[in-house]
This record gives C-alpha cells, structure tokens and sequence, in this order.
C-alpha cells in the first residue's frame, strides 16, 4: 500500500482530462478545457478543505492555501504546477499500467505494435528496474508534463492534513493554465499568491532541480526590396530574399541549437517567409549569461545596422523582445529556496541533479516578479509526445521531497 494512496488515482484521473492550451487563442485561459478542468481542481481544493481557494482574476489561476499549524513565525511556501498539455493529440488519453518493468523489455504502446518503448532508443527505461510505469497508448501524449506535478501537490496536501503532528508554516497552492504556450505566468499575481518562496513541480525525472534558465528574447527582421524585372535588373533590383539569406549567414555559424549544449547561448531561425520585394525572418536569442545575451542582442543588431549603412537607407528592420530573464539572477541573491530543496531531496536519499535549463520555465518569469521559484522534478520523461510515460515511484519521491522540504521550512 503506497504512502500516498491517492496520488496515482488522482494522476489516472487527471491525465484522461482534456486540458491542452491553444496558442492561437488570445483570451486567459487559452481554452475553455482548461477553464473546465481549473474549476475541477478549485471544487477539490474546496471540498479537502482548504482555505482562501479562489481564482486568481487576472491570471486564471486557481490559489489556495493550507494555514500554518505551528505558532512560530515561519516562510509560506507555494508550490505551483500547470494544468495545460504541450501541442500533441491530446483526446482519449488512455493511459497503461506496467507493473514491475524489468529495465530491459520493449513496452509496446498501441495494440498493432507500431510504437513501442524500447531502451535501446530511449535508454531511460533502464533506471526503472521494479517499478510500475504509467505510459501512452500511442495515440496521445501522456500529460505527466504536468499533471504528474498536480497529483504531487495534492497528495502531498492530502497526507499533510491527514498528519498534524507535522508541523508547517502556510502552504500555498497555484494551478495555473497555458504555461505550454509559453504565457501563463505573465499574469500570475505574486501578492494574491502570498508565499516568500516557490516552486514550480514541472521538472523530470528523479532529483532533477532547476533555478537556472536561459535569457531570451523573441526578434523579426524584416526586409523590403526593390522588386523589378530580372532583365533590368543590373544596379536597381534589391531581392529582399537574397538580403535575407546575407543576414542569416552574418550570424556566428556556430551559435545555433543543433550545435550547441549546456550553457551555450544560439540564435535560432524559426521562420523564413519571403518574396523578393518583402522578407522575414524570426529567431529566438537565448544565452545563461545575461552580459553575453545582451552582446548577442548587439550583434544581431549590429547585422542589419551595417547592412543598411551599405544601402543608405533603412532596407532592414530590427525587433528585438525580450521574453524571460535567467532567474539565477534572483536566487543568487537569496540561495535559500534552492538549499531547502538540495537538503530535503539528501535527506530522503535523493540525489539532486542541479542543472541549467536550456528554456524557460513560469518560475523564470515569477522569480522576476519578486517570488523565487526554482523547478522541481515531477518524474516525466520524454515530455511532449506519444512516448511520453512516468514512473509511480518517482512520483512518490516528488511528494516525499515536498513534505520534507515543507518540514525543512518549518525549522526555518
Ligand atoms: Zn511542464
């Protein structure tokens, strides 16, 4: 009988709900299946008896919170989870149960055996020895990404009130939507929220741990040529094509992500749509280094400056925005959200596994708003598509590393 007897139920559940965010869409949340499935989650907070469940008006965020049962002055800590799936099939989910995986045998998904889990392609099957797996059956993604962090949350809710002698400081709650699609935190409300430290249960696999992440900006260059006919063109066309294709290649050849890993930095273009009187290009910009990204940001500048210096006239137009800021920044100041979580995985015999995010997660953005909110595993793998699965074991470990950091806080 597992600790936690109700977390595996909850992630069964939770998963076979249609959730995906649509980021075509403009209102918040993104799509009405979320709506649907926040208020879900809202009638369950209420009915387990938490306080002040509400939500959040500006983000769509459902808030809750377990009040402190200790007399002393301690940190309110949050813990946040999205409810949204990434952009694959994500109707009838049916996900599969395989107990007692012996870190070797091909998992066949579908019936027709057309997609199998094999460790050969994904050697992650091997840490799994004797544990039960919950994988696709070949036709969806799985939505461990992040409903694994949900079902943590609230069996790490449900064991803590079933236990008072564990004393704790407030405990704060956030369900919030579209975070796939990359704007769900724009909105969170750091003051409604009301904790002093976060954290986002959104990692992978055992022990993971990020408050590192990229800098990163969004940039359209856009192009106008003089479009005549090939003819006469000699000293007056300007192919706006051939300009576009100059800027890419004035790029550092290297600085892009099929060449680059750990902290290195890229520029990466996602999109190139032209004719010979009007092209554009779009990239994201990312780099760890906040002083190297801001370089970066120069230099792709500096491209078209010199471009239209050449001309005399202004054929290239630069837009840089930038998206999220490498939280490390803000944990630095105050490493404290990320010992707890170091010392509290040590202490239930966890390794922790701390490295930089080659993204973002909405702990990048609410760290900027004042809340440091470092990444917790949630024991996905292979996030985002049909062989997506997560171990049941690892997602007790994430509800053990919870409850003992929530203690941890409590001796603060
Ligand atoms: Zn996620």
């Amino acid at each position: 009988m597992s600790k936690y007897p109700k977390l595996i139920a909850y992630f069964l559940d939770f998963v076979k709900v249609n959730s995906r965010s649509d980021p075509n869409s403009t209102t918040i949340p993104s799509s009405d299946r979320e709506t649907k499935f926040l208020n879900t989650l809202k009638e369950m907070l209420e009915k387990m008896g938490l306080s002040n469940v509400h939500t959040n008006d500006q983000s769509a965020y459902v808030f809750a919170t377990l009040p402190a049962n200790t007399g002393q002055q301690v940190p309110a800590v949050g813990f946040i989870s999205h409810i949204d799936t990434a952009d694959f099939n994500s109707e009838n989910i049916n996900p599969q149960i395989v107990e007692n995986y012996d870190g070797k045998s091909v998992i066949p998904l579908d019936k027709a055996g057309k997609y199998t889990l094999d460790p050969k392609v994904f050697p992650s099957l091997k840490k799994y020895q004797g544990d039960t797996l919950i994988t696709t059956d070949g036709s969806t993604l799985l939505g461990a990404d992040d409903k694994a962090g949900v079902s943590e949350i609230l069996a790490a809710l449900t064991y803590l009130m079933a236990h008072p002698e564990i004393k704790h400081g407030d405990i704060k709650i956030g369900f919030g939507p579209d975070e796939e699609i990359g704007t769900g935190a724009d909105h969170f409300d750091v003051r409604d929220f009301g904790a002093d430290y976060a954290y986002t249960v959104d990692g992978g696999p055992l022990g993971d741990l990020n408050y590192e992440t990229f800098n990163a900006a969004d940039a359209k260059v856009e192009i106008q040529g003089t479009d005549v006919h090939p003819a006469e063109a000699k000293g007056v066309m300007v192919n706006a094509i051939q300009l576009g294709v100059d800027f890419h290649q004035a790029l550092p050849e290297f600085d892009r992500p099929e060449r680059t890993e750990g902290r290195q930095g890229f520029f990466h273009i996602y999109d190139f749509e032209g004719s010979v009187d009007h092209t554009q290009l779009a990239y994201i910009i990312r780099d760890h280094d906040r002083d190297r990204f801001e370089a970066r940001k120069r230099l792709f500048k500096g491209i078209a400056d010199r471009m239209n210096a050449e001309f005399g006239s202004e054929r290239i137009k630069v837009t840089l925005k930038d998206q999220y800021y490498n939280m490390g920044e803000i944990i630095e100041k105050d490493p404290t959200v990320v010992e707890i979580a170091e010392q509290a995985m040590k202490n239930i015999g966890v390794k922790p596994h701390v490295f930089p995010v080659r993204g973002g997660t909405d702990g990048s953005k609410i760290s900027f708003m004042g809340l440091p909110t470092p990444n917790l595993f949630a024991g996905g793998e292979n996030m985002h598509g049909r062989f997506e699965y997560v171990s049941e074991q690892t997602m007790e470990k994430a509800v053990d590393v919870i409850i003992e950091m929530v203690k941890l806080y409590a001796e603060k």
